[in-house]
């Protein structure tokens, strides 16, 4: 968790009811959400979904056909892209290959007023904010993928802008190179202090880099919060399932009181959801069902047991080694209570020297508190 002020940031972007269609096509349906000063916020969802043309929107790349955008407290509706108090930074990262670094890093400071010494001195911190101190002379086309992808995003901060949009800007990167951007990322934007917009559609991206994600599908935002309570407690499957693996087991709900949903579900028995955890179930869903990720159940007793701790039964019906964890899928005792057998849970558990990797038929004890668990109705 970072440690921007929440809260107390005020609000930098705002849209509100904003829609834009393509033709006839709706691309953006009814989007209102507000983007705060100096926060790290992603638009994450599948292909499709509108999270560029939401972000362009920002740009001023982008005309909405209703609704209101307003930066700083400013309609957008009228303001060019080009005197916006933002700055693009694009997923094929677009730099000069014909120009040095710095040419390219100093590209937009062309018309400043500044003396050729300042403006030098202004490329020069650019490079170094991004960790291409001494790289000013260096051939652009040179570079490798990192390089340029920094080239682009001092090229973006020497402007000053107030937010820096990012378009999938690490796409284009391995695995490797993409977590240690990812990190530099983080840190670059609180050290510039400047609001970042990111579109992506790597929700492990999005967990990782934002204070907060809006998780967006077909022109629409269906939750907008920070990542952990997006991950904890989805508002919908729909977003259970796109941040991460959540297993469902299907649910009936008894009784409802003040403080929660008593529900009871093969494999869980009885069991009160509190109502911070209670969701609501999408068009297409098969009535109400309870969720749990896979870290939030464990194998075994554990050390430590509170209040709240159930234990229950069952027997290992796959295993999935990945060196630092294992996947266990167990049937849990009681699965078919519902007169139909629901499929095996899948538990992940953390892989500790010396203890073993329990093999398929184990019959164990699995242990589960009803907070970890979000109810869909
Ligand atoms: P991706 O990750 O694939 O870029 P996205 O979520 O960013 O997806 P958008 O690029 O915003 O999606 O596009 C949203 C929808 O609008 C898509 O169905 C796309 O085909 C359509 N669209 C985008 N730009 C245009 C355009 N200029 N003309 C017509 N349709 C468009």
């Amino acid at each position: 968790t970072r440690t921007v002020p929440r809260e107390a940031a005020k609000p930098l972007i705002e849209f509100r009811d904003v829609h834009k269609y393509y033709g006839d096509y709706h691309a953006l349906r009814g989007i209102t959400a507000t983007i705060r000063e100096g926060e790290f916020f992603s638009l994450l969802g599948p292909s499709g979904c509108g999270k560029t043309t939401l972000l362009r929107t920002i740009a001023g790349f982008e005309d909405i056909s209703s609704g209101v955008v307003l930066i700083d407290g400013k309609d957008m509706a009228h303001v060019p892209a080009n005197v916006r108090p933002t700055n693009m930074v694009f997923q094929s990262y677009a730099i000069f290959p014909h120009l040095t670094v710095a040419e390219n890093v100093g590209f937009g400071l062309r018309r400043d007023p500044r003396s050729r010494a300042e403006k030098a001195q202004a490329v020069a911190d650019a490079l170094k904010m991004v960790g291409l101190e001494g790289y000013g002379n260096r051939a652009a086309h040179a570079l490798s993928g990192g390089q340029r992808q920094r080239v682009a995003l001092a090229r973006a901060l020497i402007l000053k802008p107030k937010v820096l949009l990012l378009d999938e800007p690490l796409s284009a990167l391995d695995r490797k190179m993409r977590e240690q951007m990812q990190v530099e990322l983080i840190k670059l934007q609180r050290q510039v202090g400047i609001t970042f917009v990111l579109v992506t559609h790597d929700q492990e991206e999005a967990l990782v880099m934002s204070d907060r994600i809006a998780v967006m599908f077909e022109g629409q935002i269906a939750q907008l919060d920070e990542p952990e309570t997006l991950y904890a407690r989805p508002n919908s499957r729909r977003v259970a399932n796109f941040i991460g693996v959540m297993n469902f087991l299907p649910a009936r709900v008894l009784a409802e009181t003040a403080a929660g949903v008593e529900i009871e579900a093969p494999g869980l028995g009885r069991v009160e959801i509190p109502m911070t955890n209670v969701s609501r179930v999408d068009a297409g869903d098969s009535g109400p069902s309870v969720g749990f990720r896979p870290e939030a159940v464990s194998i075994g007793t554990p050390e430590v047991t509170g209040t709240q701790t159930r234990v229950t039964e069952g027997v290992i019906d796959e295993v999935v080694y990945y060196g630092d964890m294992t996947y266990y899928d167990v049937r849990l005792d009681g699965s078919d209570a519902f007169g139909q057998e629901v499929r095996p849970v899948r538990i992940a558990m953390r892989n500790v020297f010396g203890r073993d990797v329990l093999g398929v038929g184990t019959r164990t004890k699995v242990t589960w508190s009803p907070g970890s668990l979000v109810l869909f109705r």
